[in-house]
């Protein structure tokens, strides 16, 4: 059940995201279009031309400004962030994986007494190891063991963290598999929207950008860690409950959902 709810979330996100850049694309041909045609009727007038051919130049530009957007398409659905215990969410979302993957691979989930509730909107959370699930499945075709974690991570004295995010207290929760791992050109690639080295109709490109989203938008990040033959790691980088420092658009979100 909970497989079918995740597949119908994707369904219905790649629906709207589909018509959304539909859209949008419709809009920058139009423009370009219109500057081209009217060049046509009357390019002589040097100014015009130059005028219209900005225009054009212009509206392809936005064209790039697509992909932003296409990767905030989350944030339309607005977060309702919770205090979540990791040990809870991941044992359940153990749970799931144990019953989808198959017997091929063994699940695991270490969490050590006394991490830190994070801060988080728990159906977008499961939606995002779920679907960190599913890439480390499609990693291991042979079988393997997947492993769910958590632990507590201070920003400040981290050497490792990533750049961009804001001193603090996070929780890292990580997905790690022992499958095919990623060569350097993959990995570089891996988070950008519509890579995919899967078969057409098994890969979206969807998974790590929108997963990537998932965690900048609720104050966090995403690091990946990955070795070809050996396995992958991808962790999520979470605001710890009550910690105060500043963060991405949830954060207004995540003060409510605190305050009350
Ligand atoms: P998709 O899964 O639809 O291909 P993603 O954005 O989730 O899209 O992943 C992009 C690419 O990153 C994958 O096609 C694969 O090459 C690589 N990748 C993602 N997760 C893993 C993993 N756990 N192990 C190895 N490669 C991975």
């Amino acid at each position: 059940l909970a497989a079918q709810l995740v597949q119908a979330q994707k369904v219905q996100a790649l629906g709207q995201l589909a018509s959304g850049i539909a859209h949008d694309f419709n809009n920058i041909l139009q423009a370009v279009e219109g500057a081209a045609t009217l060049i046509e009727r009357r390019p002589e007038d040097v100014e015009r031309t130059r005028r219209l051919a900005r225009m054009a130049i212009d509206a392809t530009a936005r064209g790039g400004s697509i992909t932003q957007r296409l990767l905030s398409f989350a944030r339309r659905g607005e977060m309702r962030t919770e205090v979540l215990p990791a040990a809870d969410l991941l044992g359940n979302i153990r749970e799931v994986l144990a019953h989808t993957l198959g017997t091929m691979i063994s699940v695991q989930c270490v969490v050590p007494p006394g991490v830190p509730p994070l801060v988080a909107d728990r159906g977008q959370l499961e939606t995002a190891l779920l679907n960190l699930g599913t890439n480390a499945r499609d990693a291991m075709p042979q079988g393997g063991t997947l492993t769910l974690a958590a632990e507590a991570a201070s920003v400040a004295d981290d050497a490792d963290r990533p750049t961009g995010l804001p001193a603090g207290a996070y929780v890292r929760l990580s997905v790690t598999d022992t499958g095919a791992g990623m060569d350097a050109a993959t990995l570089a690639q891996a988070t950008e929207a519509f890579f995919t080295t899967k078969p057409a109709g098994q890969g979206t490109g969807l998974g790590l950008p929108m997963v990537k989203a998932f965690a900048e938008q609720s104050g966090g990040a995403l690091t990946i860690a990955s070795t070809p033959g050996v396995g992958t790691t991808v962790t999520l980088w979470l605001p710890q409950a009550g910690d105060a420092h500043a963060g991405a658009p949830g954060q207004t979100h995540r003060k409510a959902a605190l305050d009350t």
